[in-house]
This record gives C-alpha cells, sequence and structure tokens, in this order.
C-alpha cells in the first residue's frame, strides 16, 4: 500500500515536469499557422508554406496522440500494481479514484496559460516596431529570459500578425543550436509574449561596428555558424527574408543564433518593374545615364566612416536598410529559400570590407543598386580581400540560377574559402570573440534603451544604437 502511495506522489513530480513541455504544445494549438490572407504568393512559396504548416499539424496531432497513450499506459501499470496488490475492493476503488482525481488536475494544469504576471521584467535590450525586448525572470523559478513583446494593434495595423506567428512557430518547432530557443508564448488584450533564451553577447551588428571589419578566420567563423543556422531553418521549410548583422545574436561564448523569424515581410516594391530601377530610369541620381555613379567616389575609409555615421542617423529614424535583400525579393519576382544565401553574401561583404555591397546614401537607391548587381558590385582594393573571399561573395551575389546554395547548403560548404573548416565541430570551437559577460543579468553587451512611461516605442527616444525598424521601410518604399 505504501508503495502504491510513492508510486503515486512520483507520477504526480514526473507530470509536474512534463507539464511545462506540454503547456507548450497546447498554446502551440491554440495558435496555428495559416498564409497570410489576401497576400499574392508564388506558387513554390505557397507550396512551402503549405508543407510547413501540414507538418505542424502533424506534429500537433502526433503530442496529443502520444499524451493520451502515456496516460493510459499509467492507468495499466496502476491496475497490474493494484491486481499484484494484496488491497481490498474499496481500497482499489479509492485509488483509482485518485489517480483519476490526478489525472483530471494534470491536464488542467496543461490547459493554464503562462502570462506576463508570472515574469518580472527588467533591463530593456531592445526595441522595435511593434515593442520591445528585455530581460525578466520567471518568479517561480528565478530563471533568466529575454521577453519579446509586441503591441497587438501595430501588428494588426500593419498586417504582420500571421508573420509574428510564423516566427512563434518556427522558434518553437526547431530545435537547433542555431538557432533562439522560444520557451512559450502567450498574450494579454493589449501585446503578444515571446519568452526566449537569452543571449548576453549582444547582436553582430554591434559587433561589426565595434570592430570595423573583421579578419578571414574571423569572418570564416561566423560565415560558417551562419551557413549552417540557415541550412538548419530551410530543412524545415522556412525562408528567414530578413538575415542581417542585427538578427545574428551572439550567446555567453560568442556563439552565433539566428532569430527575428516572421516579422520579416519582405519590402513590398511590386508595384515597381525592373525597369524603374534600370540605370535609364534612375530618379534617384545614384547613376548617371551612362551607368557610372553620380555620388562621389569614395575610398574604403571614407565609405565606412559614411556607412557607420548614416547608420546611427537610421537609427534614429524610422527608416530601415534593405542592404542585405536579395534582388528576386525586392522586384516580387517569386523568390525561394536562395534569397537567404544572397544576405549571407552581402554579411560577409560587410565583414571584409566595412560596410555593405550595395551601401548608399539613400535606402531607394541601395534598392536601385542591389536590382543592377552587376555594375555595382565592385571590391575596394584597400581590402585586400583573398581572390577565394571574392569568388565566394560573388557566387552569393548573384543571379539566383548561378547563386551558390540553390541546391543546398553543401554547395557553400564545400568552396575554397572554407578550407578547413570542421562544420561537424564549429559549434564546440572557441569562438572568434569571446563577450565579456560578469552575470546572467548583465546587459553590457546591448545598447541603453531610456525607459518610458507609456511604453509605446518611439525612435526619438531610443538609444543610438536602436535597431532599425524595417516596417516603416516597407511602407515607405511601397510608392
Ligand atoms: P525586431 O523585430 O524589432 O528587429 P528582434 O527580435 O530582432 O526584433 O529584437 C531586437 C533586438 O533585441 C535584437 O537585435 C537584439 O539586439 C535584441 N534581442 C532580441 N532577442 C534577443 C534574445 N533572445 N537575447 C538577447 N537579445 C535579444
Ligand atoms: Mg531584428
Amino acid at each position: 500500500m505504501e508503495s502504491l502511495r510513492c508510486w503515486f506522489n512520483k507520477l504526480k513530480s514526473k507530470d509536474k515536469l512534463k507539464s511545462s513541455k506540454k503547456k507548450e504544445a497546447a498554446d502551440n494549438a491554440k495558435e496555428g499557422s495559416k498564409p497570410p490572407a489576401g497576400e499574392e504568393l508564388p506558387s513554390n512559396v505557397t507550396k512551402q508554406r503549405v508543407e510547413a504548416a501540414k507538418q505542424y499539424i502533424e506534429n500537433h496531432y502526433k503530442k496529443q496522440m502520444k499524451s493520451l497513450q502515456e496516460r493510459k499506459e499509467r492507468r495499466d501499470i496502476l491496475e497490474k500494481k493494484l491486481a499484484d496488490a494484496e488491497v481490498s475492493e474499496e481500497e482499489h476503488n479509492n485509488l483509482l479514484k485518485y489517480f483519476e482525481k490526478k489525472e483530471t488536475e494534470y491536464m488542467r494544469l496543461q490547459r493554464h496559460k503562462m502570462g506576463a504576471d508570472d515574469f518580472e521584467p527588467l533591463t530593456m535590450i531592445g526595441k522595435g516596431a511593434f515593442g520591445e525586448v528585455r530581460i525578466c525572470r520567471e518568479k517561480a523559478t528565478g530563471h533568466v529570459y529575454a521577453m519579446k513583446k509586441l503591441k497587438k494593434s501595430e501588428m494588426l495595423r500593419r498586417g504582420q500578425v500571421e508573420h509574428v506567428k510564423a516566427e512563434r512557430n518556427l522558434l518553437a518547432e526547431v530545435d537547433s543550436n542555431c538557432i533562439v530557443k522560444l520557451y512559450c508564448s502567450f498574450q494579454d488584450e493589449e501585446y503578444l509574449y515571446l519568452i526566449m533564451e537569452y543571449l548576453p553577447g549582444g547582436d553582430m551588428m554591434t559587433l561589426l561596428m565595434r570592430k570595423d571589419t573583421l579578419t578571414e578566420d574571423e569572418a570564416r567563423f561566423y560565415v560558417g555558424e551562419t551557413v549552417l543556422a540557415i541550412e538548419s531553418i530551410h530543412k524545415h521549410n522556412y525562408i528567414h527574408r530578413d538575415i542581417k548583422p542585427d538578427n545574428l545574436l551572439l550567446d555567453r561564448n560568442g556563439h552565433m543564433k539566428l532569430s527575428d523569424f516572421g516579422l520579416c515581410k519582405p519590402l513590398d516594391c511590386s508595384n515597381l518593374q525592373e525597369k524603374d530601377f534600370s540605370t535609364a530610369n534612375n530618379l534617384s541620381g545614384a547613376l548617371l545615364s551612362d551607368g557610372r555613379p553620380a555620388a562621389p567616389q569614395r575610398t574604403q575609409q571614407e565609405q565606412l566612416q559614411h556607412w557607420q555615421r548614416n547608420r546611427r542617423m537610421l537609427a534614429y529614424s524610422t527608416v530601415g536598410t534593405p542592404d542585405y535583400i536579395a534582388p528576386e525579393v525586392l522586384l516580387k519576382k517569386g523568390y525561394g529559400m536562395e534569397c537567404d544565401w544572397w544576405s549571407l553574401g552581402a554579411i560577409m561583404y560587410e565583414m571584409l570590407v566595412g560596410y555593405p555591397p550595395f551601401y548608399s546614401d539613400e535606402p531607394m537607391s541601395t534598392c536601385r543598386k542591389i536590382v543592377n548587381w552587376r555594375t555595382h558590385l565592385k571590391f575596394p582594393e584597400e581590402a585586400k580581400l583573398s581572390p577565394e573571399a571574392k569568388d565566394l561573395i560573388s557566387k552569393l551575389l548573384c543571379n539566383v540560377e548561378q547563386r551558390l546554395g540553390t541546391k543546398g547548403a553543401h554547395e557553400i560548404k564545400i568552396h575554397p574559402w572554407f578550407k578547413g573548416i570542421e562544420w561537424d565541430k564549429l559549434y564546440q570551437m572557441k569562438a572568434a570573440f569571446i563577450p565579456e559577460v560578469n552575470d546572467e543579468l548583465d546587459t553590457q553587451n546591448f545598447e541603453k534603451f531610456e525607459e518610458v512611461d507609456n511604453q509605446i516605442p518611439s525612435a526619438a527616444k531610443s538609444g543610438p544604437w536602436r535597431k532599425v525598424s524595417k516596417f516603416s521601410y516597407i511602407l515607405n518604399c511601397n510608392v
């Protein structure tokens, strides 16, 4: 009899442990993913989304079936133990009732949703178009997480709800060491919340602004980890479409993880035709009619300083940067996974040269340069890139048909620039830079943000390193 009670207690604590995981599964079920309404998507993208939705639904039902099966198994074990034990019929019935009561309580726990009240919000580490990112502490356990808080009215106003759901689903589905881990998500009247692991090393944009340029060895480490991260989301049929240094986060040991999924609806330039970007129709003055740049030619150092100055200035405005977006995405011609490999090429260029390859004073002029990449992709002599580095960049910043990665990440991994890299060991290696992190609440690798009482993100009040909001740019670009 006593051993049966012990067994019940064990069951109780085991269930407690499981409940957090299952709650997450129940959350997932409540906010399933569906393709954005009213958005005309190219068929291959639609197919990928359908496949992702199918996988999501299958996973959900698999989890539910597993949970039912587990409940049945627990009941079978109990009945077997009762049959072996010498208990009276009354005791037998009481124990079965007790068991059912515990199972019902467990189901109720599963339904209990985490809420904002379960967390103590602490230092703000990021601010975006829809809200903010803070470190926070779970009251019950004391664990530290990053909490991304998104204002629902802003998301609705900008038609981004489906993209936020996609972000939540991707983070929850993909369990990979190169993707920021999502623990749970919930909402209240005003906000949606994502509770993620806190990566205290800061983001790649901040690192690049501190270092100006990286050596080829340093760049190889981060570009390599980005290759693995992109490969891992592609395996799950997701396209990021907004891979840029501010979405590459560094963990305590300096290893890179990809974040900020789903909130990355591409820049909508669909009402512009390719000819609008051509040299003859160049309205912004980025190019002369013969294709030569109208802006004064700058040395690498001048361009780097200009980029950094402009980036700070952009940080105060609501205008984002299209610097890493693939031409086919800008033109809305129909695009696939390859667009993420273009972004990788642009980031690799920035790491080695100091500014992105199509940087221009005006965002629209950057768009034109991207679309006319054949004329504009140049490697400054002063940057002294190795022939292998130039070759890899040129094979990423090119037409989809020729672009490396189109047939899979292995095409990039075997490029001579990566010679000697041990892909399987990259995440176990010592990182190129080890961030300084003193304790679990240390936010020294992030910009300091002013607290505002009304909690509405304000570009003017945020710090000089505020991450640029791409959404404002989407709206502004749609001219
Ligand atoms: P947005 O959609 O506004 O760009 P992000 O998810 O990219 O939102 O977050 C904005 C910034 O907040 C990031 O660039 C990064 O500096 C910081 N940040 C976001 N998530 C985390 C995290 N899990 N750990 C540490 N910092 C984070
Ligand atoms: Mg971001």
